[in-house]
């Protein structure tokens, strides 16, 4: 059973096993929780970052996809970086969005996580609309079958947190 919790804050504060990072598929680096992470975290994981772009992601990490790093010095054991896509009104992407969650669960089960913590995905410069982002976060983590015991999101403002907590009821 898979507890969903909210939290409104900083991802980087987090204490978890594992912390999701909204990426881009360059794994290199931004803004938002990406620059929170890799400032907070430390140059380790982007250093590890760079190494699996010269592995065996040369083209970078696809959309909906994600990979695993260490933490740095972050209060976590790992980090799932994962890329959402960004909002289209002329074309459907939520499968992609819904991937992202999928997908950063099942490395999070790989690895034995029962905490992880997420952030709203693709809300940020990618646009999406948060009630929408909500409404398929939620369902898709609701329908993930995973051994991880806790998944949280961490709204970084109070108007992302209402809108999922009117979701969870
Ligand atoms: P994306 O490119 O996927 O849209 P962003 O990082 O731009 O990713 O934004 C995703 C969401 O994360 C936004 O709702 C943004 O307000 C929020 N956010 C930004 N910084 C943090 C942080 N340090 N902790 C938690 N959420 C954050």
């Amino acid at each position: 059973m898979t507890t969903i919790t909210l939290v409104l804050g900083d991802i980087t504060r987090e204490s978890a096993d594992a912390i999701v990072n909204a990426a881009n598929s360059s794994l290199l680096g931004g803004g938002g929780v990406d620059g929170a992470i890799h400032r907070r975290g430390g140059p380790e994981i982007l250093e590890e970052c760079r190494r699996l772009r010269a592995a065996h992601l040369g083209g970078g990490l696809p959309t909906g996809q994600a990979v695993v790093t260490t933490a740095g010095r972050l209060d976590a054991r790992w980090v799932v970086h994962t890329v959402g896509p960004v909002f289209s009104a002329s074309e459907d992407r939520s499968g992609l969005l819904a991937s992202c969650y999928r997908e950063s669960l099942k490395a999070a089960d790989g690895l034995g996580a029962r905490t992880v913590a997420f952030p709203a995905i693709s809300t940020g410069v990618y646009r999406w609309p948060m009630d929408d982002a909500a409404r398929i976060a939620l369902e898709t983590v609701r329908a993930a079958r995973t051994s991880v015991e806790e998944v949280r999101f961490v709204l970084f403002d109070q108007r992302a947190y209402d809108v999922f907590a009117a979701r969870i009821g």
